[in-house]
């Protein structure tokens, strides 16, 4: 596609999927006024999370700083505790691995993760004859539709009851009501079975330490501790920026992006460091006890070196996704995950720059944002997307890849004139 046809795709996609319908706007703003309130409970009720923020900021831009050398010490560490762990530069590296890995007709259970969503994971396992299912409620949504995530960590989010009931009665071909509590039981009825026979586990991490090679995974389902604790094998896809020097820094960068995430306190928090292991004979640690017998851990680098070494694009490597920006964000508002190609909204455009779309597809995305700001203010670690989105334009306007008239594809795309 050249640049004016990829403009009038994306204009028609966030006008015709998202600006226009009634449901998903429906849907954002009913999850934006209760994202609102829940966060200012949350940070009411612990007041000492902007203070953890700061220090969770330095964090990461000292983790920035030493990335390498952080990933190569987090391989030691998960050798060291019986895991083996990969590097994968880009995504066709990492299916290389994974082809290793998984190899064939293997039944995969997967918890969320966007670094797989980055590589399209489930779609590329699912080619090579695996039978792969999403664990998370609004990931297994979004796969029954056949559709992508609107959120970063709600991907169901514009999905109301009526239309998950009807999904749930095509996939299972039983009468579903439309009632939240009911839906649920109906997923954790299919995925039971899954869990138990999958030959495969799959999570990302929302950090990682160096120093113990302890894996963080915030959830409130269960669905991961059970993706990575039942099958045999656990394979962790990791970006290279989720890596932290400490446990306690880890800890620290998690609490922040749960606090933030809308999540309070979450049900669960998942630390792996090794596969399953027992010393309960004879004091003889014997690995593959009653978890995984196997942990294979693959970072992922896919442009986020480019990021680090970028001395303005390197703070969208701060970003740790608890999606709050997003709750501010005047744009998504009315487009939703039509705001993104993998990642979504500001920040998402510049992960999208790097990680997925390319310089050559990111121009639509690019003029999409008002730089109005809101989503450094809200973010916790103040992180400046208007900053590097200007930056992007400039950038962009120096290779000729301007975006076309808006008001022309406007009229195209509705046959109506454009207004403010
Ligand atoms: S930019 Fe900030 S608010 Fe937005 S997802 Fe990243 S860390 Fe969260």
């Amino acid at each position: 596609m050249n640049t004016d046809e990829l403009y009038k795709k994306y204009v028609e996609n966030i006008i015709n999927l998202g600006a226009t319908n009634e449901r998903v706007r429906t849907a954002l703003k009913r999850a934006v006024k209760a994202y609102r309130s829940n966060v200012a409970n949350a940070l009411n009720r612990f007041p000492e999370t902007a203070e953890k923020a700061k220090k969770g900021r330095e964090i990461k831009e000292y983790s920035i700083e030493h990335m390498d050398e952080l990933v190569d010490k987090a391989c030691a560490s998960i050798e060291e505790n019986h895991g083996h762990c990969y590097k994968a530069k880009d995504k066709e590296d990492a299916y290389e691995i994974f082809d290793k890995l998984v190899g064939e007709n293997k039944l995969v259970v997967k918890a969320k993760s966007l670094t797989s969503e980055e590589i399209e994971l489930r779609q590329y396992l699912e080619k090579r004859n695996n039978e792969v299912f999403e664990t998370d409620l609004g990931e297994f949504i979004v796969q029954l539709l056949d559709s992508r995530p609107m959120h970063l960590l709600a991907p169901a989010i514009n999905i109301p009851r009526e239309e998950v009931a009807e999904l749930l009665k095509k996939y299972t071909g039983e009468e579903v009501e439309p009632d939240i509590g009911k839906e649920v039981q109906k997923v954790r009825e299919i995925l039971r079975e899954k869990f138990c026979n999958a030959n495969i586990g799959i999570s990302g991490a929302n950090a990682i330490s160096a120093d113990t090679g302890t894996i963080f995974i915030i959830e409130n389902e269960g669905n991961a501790r059970l993706s990575i604790g039942l099958p045999p094998v656990q394979i962790s896809l990791i970006g290279m920026e989720k890596v932290v020097p400490t446990l306690e820094d880890a800890f620290l960068v998690s609490e922040v992006t749960w606090r933030y995430a809308n999540y309070k306190i979450p049900a669960y928090v998942n630390l792996i460091s090794g596969p399953s292991k027992t010393g309960d004979i004879e004091k003889t640690t014997t690995y593959g006890a009653h978890g995984p017998k196997e942990l294979y851990v693959i970072f992922l680098d896919n442009g986020r070196r480019e990021m680090a070494n970028d001395s303005i694009m390197k703070e969208a490597l701060y970003c740790m996704k608890c999606g709050a920006c997003l709750y501010e964000c005047p744009v998504y508002h009315v487009t939703a995950g039509y705001y993104g190609y993998k990642y979504i909204g500001g920040i998402g455009t510049i992960w999208d720059a790097y990680t997925t779309a390319g310089m050559d597809k990111i121009a639509p995305l690019a003029y999409t944002c008002t730089l109005c700001s809101r989503c450094k203010v809200r973010c916790p670690f103040k992180i400046d997307t208007p900053k590097m989105i200007m930056e992007l334009r400039r950038r962009l306007v120096k290779m000729g890849n301007v975006p076309p008239p808006l008001k022309e594809f406007y009229k195209e795309v509705t046959g109506k004139d454009f207004t403010i």
